[in-house]
């Protein structure tokens, strides 16, 4: 009977040579969007998991700094889209749904957006009359700098309505090819891979088993208000 670290081990390995091999511009966005994800896979370095992260409800489960949000378990939306990111990729590892073209080129580009490179695909599919409307609220400059624009990007959301796009110059623009090298070195990448290689979760909100943001908050919550001094 194998265990469940060569499930996981098996799945991943189906995973990767289901990716197309290298990013190629003749690609489509979505084939190159999925290759994106070998840079989960690609790390050199032999898997070590991390010393345990102390854990503590009074702790962002993402990123283990102070938080007291009694609405939130995470400290910042971008704690909850990385937590978010990490234990969906192992629940669709878990389940094999990652084997999909689909599942791999959402993934893919969400991916690319927390590294920072922002979201090529969904740029591409921007409107002709959403890009209109931003041009004229902007007369062609950028919406950060008032530098000539280049070109039009999604801000924050992913939407893309004119309230959620800005138009941007070379300088301001954040969105990168896939492919491009910027990310294969960021600490955040190689965080994310750690946590989707491991064979159990690293953190209670990696695991798409037993997670329960409620039942966190609800022991956060009970924490605070056993502190605060009775008036009897
Ligand atoms: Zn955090
Ligand atoms: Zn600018």
């Amino acid at each position: 009977m194998r265990g469940i670290i060569e499930i996981i081990s098996d799945s991943i390995n189906q995973l990767k040579t289901s990716l197309p091999a290298i990013c190629d511009a003749n690609l489509s966005l979505e084939d190159q969007a999925r290759s994106a994800l070998h840079l989960l896979f690609d790390s050199k370095t032999e898997f070590k998991p991390p010393a345990t992260p102390s854990e503590s409800f009074q702790l962002c489960p993402n990123c283990g700094t102070p938080s007291e949000s009694l609405s939130s378990p995470y400290c910042s939306e971008i704690c909850r889209d990385q937590a978010a990111f990490v234990r969906q990729f192992r629940n669709a590892i878990a389940t094999d749904s990652i084997l999909t073209s689909e599942k791999q080129t959402v993934f893919g580009e969400r991916l690319w957006w927390l590294l920072g490179g922002g979201l090529p695909i969904r740029e591409a599919r921007i409107p002709e009359s959403a890009k209109r409307q931003v041009i004229k609220r902007c007369a062609s400059k950028c919406e950060f700098c008032a530098a000539p624009m280049v070109t039009i990007e999604n801000f924050g959301s992913g939407c893309n309505r004119p309230l959620h796009l800005r138009a941007v110059c070379a300088n301001c623009s954040k969105t990168k090819p896939f492919g491009d090298p910027a990310f294969s070195q960021s600490p955040l990448l190689k965080d994310l891979s750690q946590r989707i290689n491991a064979p159990t979760a690293l953190r209670s909100c990696d695991d798409p088993q037993n997670w329960d943001w409620r039942a966190f908050l609800a022991e956060r919550r009970s924490s605070v208000t056993s502190q605060i001094p009775s008036n009897q």
